[in-house]
């Protein structure tokens, strides 16, 4: 076993950033706007990342740097300035702060309604650390989870991981959920996600896992992590890695999938040896590992890529589920990838792969009314339209139905589209509710 594979996890913090910046090539100026940057955007790394799948040589602008350390030019430039100069003069933590959490304010924390949707509740009383969205489906965020090996730069969560207790949400009442889930029978698949459910050491994750392995209706338990990129040691030579594996294949036994959400960005994070076995071992415990990943400008814009990233996955035993479009949250201007692009860049990789790997779908946008996904461009009429429809919906009734929106080639969100051939959405309300909600 290589070294890589024999070292315990530490994660690398804002602490260390100057360090890792000066082996990156930056300069002093540069060093300090990206300080600047990383006061308003959680930073945090580790040993792999840095050893084993950043390209230094290519750093700054190597697709895996960009994937983890903050950039100047993310945030608006005069806000970068005053906190830059903030940084130089050494000023009070405080003041640094407060001048972050209004950069903060700035940049959507909370899309799709995390704080005020979908809360669910038992009786009156609202159950934190829980979203139900879909009528089959419950996510948990267990508290012990709320962090990752690494930060993804363009994470859509990232307003939980940067300390402001307002924005955290997190739950470690097991019994809650599953109180929850002996109340609503139609729930079959529980997501545990956060941050990084694979986080949380075996005796935690056990905890939680546990008694839902009690709940008859329950088909599925699914972990979303991105640790096989991150820290396949997890599932190989971690103290804790057996154990682990074992559970998972309790989950098995017990009669309910143990469905791994693995995020996966970019072909290189599927590279090294460490995750091959790291896969092998999660299979073999009788878990399935599908695959989702967001499209990012100047990270994964690419429909080569993104075949050979689904083709490798079917290789090693992996399903292709989902790509996403980034969401509307945090430096989104800086990674957002237009929906004309991002249907062109799908449909010219999906045309290349087998129809094993044909399982991917998208590009799917999370938003609030529930995930949709851009089928095409069509000329209907014509007008020129993009062909859209709903692939989970907090209404059921609006799923697999066709939709259009008008031909936009710069929208790059739900929000930016209007509707062509009707006055509204099919998931907007319609003339008479919408005026006795207003
Ligand atoms: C994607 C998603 C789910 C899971 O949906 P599936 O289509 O079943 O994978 C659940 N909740 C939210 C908020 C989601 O975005």
């Amino acid at each position: 076993m290589n070294q890589a594979g024999t070292r315990r996890f530490r994660a690398y913090t804002s602490k260390h950033l100057d360090d890792l910046l000066q082996r990156a090539g930056l300069g002093d100026e540069e060093r300090l706007k990206v300080r600047a940057v990383a006061t308003v955007l959680p930073f945090r790394t580790n040993a792999y990342v840095v050893d084993e799948l950043i390209d230094w040589s290519a750093a700054p602008d190597d697709p895996i740097y960009r994937l983890v350390f903050p950039q100047e030019d993310m945030l608006p430039a005069a806000d970068v300035a005053r906190l830059a100069d903030l940084l130089k003069a050494e000023a009070p933590n405080a003041e640094i702060q407060a001048e972050a959490n209004r950069v903060r304010a700035q940049l959507n924390p909370h899309p799709a309604g995390q704080m005020e949707l979908n809360v669910p509740r038992i009786g009156v009383e609202p159950v934190p650390g829980m979203q139900h969205k879909y009528p089959e489906t419950v996510l948990f965020f267990p508290k012990q989870g709320q962090t990752c090996h690494a930060y993804c730069t363009y994470c859509f969560r990232w307003a939980q991981f940067v300390g402001d207790a307002d924005l955290k949400f997190a739950s470690d009442d097991i019994g809650q959920l599953v109180r929850y889930l002996h109340e609503h029978p139609e729930v079959t698949s529980v997501l545990i996600t956060g941050g990084d459910a694979m986080i949380m050491g075996e005796p935690v994750i056990r905890r939680y896992i546990e008694p839902l392995l009690g709940v008859e209706q329950l088909e599925s338990i699914r972990i979303g992590t991105k640790a096989l990129a991150y820290w396949p040691q997890r599932f190989t030579t971690d103290p804790d890695a057996d154990a682990t594996l074992e559970l998972f294949e309790q989950v098995t036994e017990s009669g309910k999938n143990l469905a791994f959400m693995a995020h996966f960005t970019h072909p290189r994070e599927l590279e090294s040896p460490l995750v091959e076995s790291a896969v092998q071992r999660i299979l073999g415990s009788g878990a399935t590992i599908r695959t989702q990943a967001p499209m990012i400008r100047s990270i994964n814009d690419d429909a080569a890529l993104w075949s050979g990233m689904w083709r490798r996955q079917l290789r090693m035993g992996m399903i292709p589920y989902y790509m996403f479009v980034e969401r509307d949250t945090g430096p989104q201007d800086y990674f957002a990838v237009p929906l004309a692009r991002a249907y062109e860049i799908f449909r010219d990789a999906y045309s290349t792969i087998s129809g094993l790997c044909r399982t991917v779908r998208g590009p799917s946008m999370s938003a609030t009314p529930g995930k949709v996904c851009v089928d095409g461009v069509a000329e209907i009429a014509g007008e020129k339209v993009f062909v859209l429809h709903f692939i989970q919906a907090r209404d059921p009734a609006l799923v697999g139905r066709p939709f259009f929106a008008r031909y936009d080639p710069s929208a790059v969100w739900l929000t930016d589209l209007r509707p062509a051939f009707a006055d509204r959405f099919p998931f907007e309300p319609t003339g008479e509710a919408a005026l006795l909600t207003a």
